[in-house]
């Protein structure tokens, strides 16, 4: 597969999606994203691909949700002037604060989004899967707001390592189910989960976490996730008076970036920087770098990039940051690689590591490890480019991280092992 695309094409296709025409009625991003799913869910994809955009259309369903964002996540969420960091790098640093978001990451926007939707569709009950265990506990907390049940399967060896989130969802109500199968981690959460949701697509709402996934869910999760950039891009211009040169985000799935930079993609000036997880190096296996490395390929659902071998066969992949160690990545981050409206690049876990520490000493902040990509993606910027404004979205707040921070604190740097 051998998606190039012609400058006219690339430029016909940024026009589509600042007029709202992509995702297409297949859900396709130009050549990427669409729906492979089992021949049985497919009428309940439909069905919620049908529902969802009625439901965001409605009036009052955007006033509910507003109400839910202000009162209970806590939004808007600050934007900060870094001033150390900016004196320290030579350049303007504002630092959208996700972290201060109920739960302490931008996954509640989602999670209560989608958990408002399953409850107007009449859903009896919320299925959804988690890696690390942040979007399961999202889930949980948005389920119980909201008063519908909620079962979260997560894989046999995260539900070991990620104990303390295992507890916090079960205290928000859940049922954490682990499962054995397969690999017992998130690639086997999620085939459980679906088979879950095939079982029971009337009752059941499938809850995804990230802009991943089947139509409609890639669109429907960037669409909850748009509050971000949209209290951003406004807050930038009354606070710094002016847009910014560039803005950086983290990418995992792609969920909190999509959400930051799709309201910037019509500033042609604004340069948008994705920065996902380089891990230890280059070698396949040794990063989480979808998007700078990986090929186009089908993962669970969609069409998209993906660290895959010369045989099709999905690779692992490795990061010192659980939200961040995926192997696909939402279909229209490929597409916004391919139309060149979006630079994507990698930072390592020693680099993270780095930048995290000099944000907690120069901010008094201490940013999530998926965060502290976007942090080291921007000071390499800085470095570059002196005297620009920059804005970095911190996605979440790193106290979930102190068990490895800690580890490593009594270790020797080069020994990095997670
Ligand atoms: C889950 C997570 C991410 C990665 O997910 P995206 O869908 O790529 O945003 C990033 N940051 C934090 C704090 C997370 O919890």
């Amino acid at each position: 597969m051998d998606f190039e695309l012609t400058a006219e094409q690339r430029r016909s296709l940024l026009e589509q999606l600042l007029t709202d025409r992509l995702p297409d009625v297949q859900g396709r991003f130009g050549p990427y994203g669409g729906c492979y799913a089992p021949e049985t869910l497919m009428p309940a994809l439909k069905r919620l691909a049908v529902v969802a955009r009625e439901q965001l259309d409605d009036p009052s369903f955007q006033a509910e949700l507003n109400v839910e964002l202000t009162q209970w996540v806590g939004r808007p969420t600050a934007l900060t002037y870094a001033r150390a960091l900016s004196l320290r790098w030579g350049t303007s640093v504002w630092l959208k604060r996700e972290d201060l978001a109920h739960t302490g990451a931008h996954k509640i926007n989602n999670a209560l989004g989608q958990a408002l939707l399953a409850r107007r569709m009449g859903a009896k009950r919320v299925i959804a899967e988690t890696g690390a265990g942040q979007h399961g506990v999202a889930t949980a907390a948005a389920c119980a707001r909201v008063g519908i049940p909620c079962r979260v399967y997560m894989g046999a060896v995260d539900v070991e390592r990620q104990a303390p989130n295992v507890d916090r969802m079960q205290q928000l109500g859940a049922e954490v189910i682990p499962v054995e199968s397969g690999d017992a981690t998130l690639r086997a959460a999620i085939d459980e989960a679906f088979r879950d949701w095939v079982g029971d697509p009337e009752q059941g709402y499938y809850l995804l976490g990230s802009a991943v996934g089947p139509h409609p869910y890639p669109w429907l999760v960037r669409e909850l996730q748009k509050v971000i950039g949209r209290e951003a891009r406004g807050q930038m211009l009354s606070l710094a008076g002016r847009l910014p040169d560039a803005v950086f985000a983290c990418v995992g799935g792609g969920s909190n970036a999509i959400g930051l930079f799709h309201p910037f993609l019509g500033d042609a000036e604004v340069e948008l920087v994705g920065v996902e997880a380089g891990g230890r190096g280059s070698g396949l296996g040794q990063n989480s770098a979808t998007l700078v490395t990986g090929t186009p390929g089908i993962l669970h659902g969609s069409l998209s990039l993906l660290l895959q071998d010369e045989h099709g066969q999905v690779q692992e992949t490795h990061s010192i940051s659980a939200g961040l160690d995926y192997s696909g990545v939402g279909p229209e981050h490929a597409l916004l690689k391919g139309i060149g409206r979006v630079r994507y690049e990698s930072a390592t876990d020693v680099e993270a590591l780095d930048a995290l520490r000099e944000c907690c000493a120069a901010e008094g902040i201490l940013p999530a490890l998926e965060s502290a990509h976007a942090l080291a993606g921007a000071r390499r910027w800085a470095a570059e480019r002196r005297d620009g404004v920059i804005l970095i979205g911190l996605s979440g707040r790193g106290d979930k991280d102190m068990p490895t921070l800690s580890r490593l604190l009594h270790a020797d740097e080069d020994e990095v092992v997670t």
